[in-house]
């Protein structure tokens, strides 16, 4: 959520200066002029409305694409709600057609902002924290969630989850959000790492995550739809231990050796015979059809059993990672 200060001129219409004694609502309205945008909203509070001597102003505007512009400091009054000036904050957000149906953007900005409010006033969403114009003096404002009760029941317990770090449904569409407020910056999904030369290993953190030396190489990043990060390193060099950290904490010690088996480097078998390697890390066939793997590899300690049937004659090599560590012939 980013929010941009850019406060209107002091004025006896839009901004009285008037200060507020209290706060203990949110006022949701919709800007009831499809199609405008926050930075229109602003800047008619700021002239249009100031020349016509109209008394209307709002604290917040949420535009189409979710941003947010702050037209009022939150101490002082605006004219937007009625009798409930005096002791709310305002927000009007805009919406593309007559419906008055939010975009999903300003919808998940609308949720995010009257959570954060409610956070810092000590308010709850689910008992009046958060108001609708129509709940003070009955104006159809904001007109989707008067005209859809549910979306206003369901857009108040999605405060209420956005508040306490939890995912949370967007009332007019159903689609789950995954608060970035749940999320904390250092999860790391891995606490030790064994791996050999060539092998891929993905992260899954709160934040960007980084190896301490080059004995891995960082090969993908990407941050997913649930707000983490997703990182891919490939082990380059043996190392007895290596740090990776997060925000400049070393969240996991990562080993990289030397691949082992259990099995001669040349050996033998006949088609239909099975056979299982004992590893330190997974093994693959490199070829299958001369060697087909057998169900997954099974840990057990800190070996990994793989079993493999013997399915067409030749030679076929065994590899850890970029490491060829047998060579099986099938006669
Ligand atoms: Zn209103």
């Amino acid at each position: 959520m980013n929010i941009k200060q850019e406060f209107i001129n002091p004025n006896k219409y839009t901004r009285p200066q008037i200060r507020l004694q209290r706060i203990s609502a949110i006022a949701t309205h919709y800007a009831g002029d499809p199609g405008a945008t926050a930075q229109n909203i602003r800047d008619y509070f700021n002239g249009t409305c100031v020349r016509q001597k109209r008394y209307a102003s709002c604290h917040y505007a949420i535009g189409l694409q979710g941003e947010i512009i702050q037209l009022i400091p939150e101490n002082e009054w605006s004219y937007c709600t009625n009798q409930a000036n005096k002791y709310s904050i305002s927000i009007e957000t805009c919406h593309p057609d007559s419906t008055g149906k939010f975009t999903q953007a300003s919808e998940k900005s609308l949720i995010e902002l009257e959570a954060l409010l409610c956070k810092r006033y000590g308010l709850n969403p689910l008992r009046g924290g958060v108001i609708r114009h129509y709940d003070v003096t009955g104006k159809h404002c904001p007109l989707y969630y008067v005209t859809h009760p549910d979306a206003w029941t369901a857009f108040k317990t999605a405060v209420s989850r956005c508040m306490a770090g939890q995912p949370y449904a967007l009332p007019s569409y159903g689609t789950t959000v995954s608060a970035a407020a749940a999320i904390n910056p250092d999860y790391c999904d891995t606490g030790k790492l064994t791996l050999c030369p060539g092998m891929e290993y993905q992260f899954k953190t709160g934040s960007l995550i980084k190896c301490a030396n080059s004995s891995f190489e960082q090969t993908a990043h990407r941050v997913g739809a649930d707000g983490y990060h997703y990182t891919s390193f490939k082990a380059k060099a043996l190392t007895a231990g290596v740090g990776f950290y997060i925000n400049g904490k070393r969240v996991c010690v990562a080993v990289v050796e030397k691949p082992w088996t259990d099995t001669p480097q040349q050996f033998t078998k006949k088609v239909g015979e099975a056979y299982q390697f004992k590893s330190n890390a997974p093994i693959v066939s490199g070829n299958k059809a001369i060697f087909v793997p057998v169900g997954n590899p099974v840990r057990q300690g800190k070996y990994y059993l793989t079993k493999f049937k013997a399915v067409g004659c030749g030679s076929a090599g065994f590899y850890i990672g970029s490491t060829r560590t047998n060579v099986g012939t099938v006669v």
